[in-house]
């Protein structure tokens, strides 16, 4: 009798971002990279092309004070991504019928909408719906097979627009039976990073640059062994090459040093990316879709391993510091009226102190009408100090040397040490704008 021959192929997830499709040479570059993995099974999980987020942003922000001129300013959104149809040599007129059908089946209920957040995420996905319907259509023009898929079928989130809360065990089960099933008719399936949608219809983001997220959602529901991010870097650098000029590239991290480095600014992968494939140890590629001969950095548990120091420095940062005037104490209760403020403005705490008859923080940057109801809530007898518009710098298995470097025209105004890793929040005696090296 002849063997039963069982061929098991495992599933690959790639996550490409804007950078990687902000123009038609990118696209083609993208097309060329699958174009090397024939014969796999891959999803394939896309950004908006280039900065057509923060494009929709501006859509959005004038579509809540004016329809019409925000419908207009999506109408220029809608032609700039059909100049690249054009380029393409795509067909113009069934892919602007869809374009403008993700339009109409998203915006056409809004008129009477009063929820502004709601309405931010029906505009701000489109995105990624127009970037993946013209790069399925370049890829099936070039021969490869490759299916289009609504990431909105499988990814059930919360109603909470602009930050979606992901209903992991549902999505788990949606993600593994469409992906089987659109696998038995093409090799890669084209989806949306950063969206989801809500068990009423609404369509939901994950929050900002949650592309990644996404992608780490489907390695994790599809139980795959490696994950991975092309991005226009090499892989994850002792610091971000826009700032510094000769960061070093660091070929394998661990998790735990990827969500300290990512939670605190590295905006190389998105700080929730990491979570899902910990939890099932999938190995984390980050490679260079500019230089496909090489690796990158993995991310995994390899243990062992020794760090460089590493830099990571966020912007626009707040310091608030909260003093009693009388002397009274700085209780418990009013550290929970202020925790529960920071909830509900959706504001992230980077660093906190407090003493007898203060309490010092950094959050992110909050409406000055939030800092007054953040006052309200504390009742009288406090007074704040603000200091806006600072620099979060975080540097993990830090020399002292370094620190020096940094901070040399800067003013620090708090510090917080712990083990290896040190963060001030700086305000820029004169905004640094030349690059140091580090
Ligand atoms: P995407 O195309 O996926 O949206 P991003 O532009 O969001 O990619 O992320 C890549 C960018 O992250 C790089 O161009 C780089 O400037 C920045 N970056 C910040 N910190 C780091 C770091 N430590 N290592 C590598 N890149 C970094
Ligand atoms: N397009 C979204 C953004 O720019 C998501 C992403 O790129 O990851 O935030
Ligand atoms: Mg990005």
């Amino acid at each position: 009798m002849r063997p039963f021959i069982f061929i098991f192929m495992s599933y690959k997830v790639f996550k490409f971002g804007g950078s990687s499709i902000k123009d038609i040479s990118r696209i083609k570059n993208l097309c060329a990279i699958l174009k090397n993995c024939k014969g796999e099974k891959i999803v394939v999980v896309i950004s908006a092309m280039g900065k057509m987020t923060n494009a929709l942003e501006a859509v959005f922000s004038h579509y809540v004070k004016d329809r019409e001129g925000g419908l207009d300013a999506l109408d220029k959104v809608v032609d700039e991504h059909m100049e690249i149809v054009k380029a393409l040599e795509l067909e113009e007129a069934v892919i602007e019928r869809k374009l403008q059908s993700f339009i109409f089946d998203n915006l056409s209920m809004l008129e009477t909408e009063k929820n502004k957040e709601l309405i931010y995420d029906q505009i701000i996905s489109l995105g990624e719906l127009f970037s993946t319907t013209i790069i399925k259509a370049y890829l099936e023009k070039m021969e490869l097979s490759a299916s289009w898929m609504d990431v909105r079928n499988v990814i059930l989130t919360d109603d909470t627009f602009r930050d979606g809360k992901v209903e992991m065990s549902i999505t788990k089960n949606k993600i593994s039976k469409k992906v089987n099933s659109y696998f038995k008719k093409s090799d890669f399936i084209i989806t949306q990073g950063f969206i989801g949608k809500t068990d009423k219809g609404f369509t939901t983001t994950l929050g900002r640059e949650g592309s990644d997220y996404t992608a780490a959602i489907f390695a994790y529901a599809l139980d795959i062994e490696e994950l991975t991010i092309w991005k226009d870097v090499p892989g994850i650098l002792t610091a971000d090459p826009r700032r510094f000029d000769n960061p070093i590239l660091l070929d394998k991290i661990s998790y735990r040093e990827a969500i300290e480095m990512t939670y605190y600014g590295a905006k190389v992968i998105h700080p929730k990316t990491i979570q899902p494939i910990q939890n099932k140890n999938i190995r984390l590629q980050v490679r260079s879709f500019l230089d496909t001969e090489k690796t990158g950095t993995l991310i995994a548990d390899p243990g062992g391993l020794t760090y460089p120091p590493i830099v990571v420095i966020q912007e626009g940062v707040i310091l608030l510091q909260i003093t009693s005037n009388d002397f009274s104490f700085v209780t418990t209760e009013h550290l929970s009226v202020i925790f529960s403020k920071m909830n509900q403005f959706r504001t992230k705490l980077c660093l906190m102190r407090n003493s007898a008859i203060s309490f010092t923080l950094c959050i992110n940057e909050v409406e000055d009408k939030q800092l007054d109801a953040f006052m309200k809530a504390l009742g009288q007898g406090f007074s704040i100090e603000v200091h806006k518009e600072l620099e979060l710098i975080t540097i993990r298995h830090y020399q002292q040397s370094l620190v020096d470097k940094l901070t040399t025209d800067k003013l620090v105004m708090f510090e917080e040490t712990l083990k290896d890793t040190i963060q001030m929040a700086v305000k820029s005696i004169e905004t640094l704008k030349e690059k140091k090296e580090i």
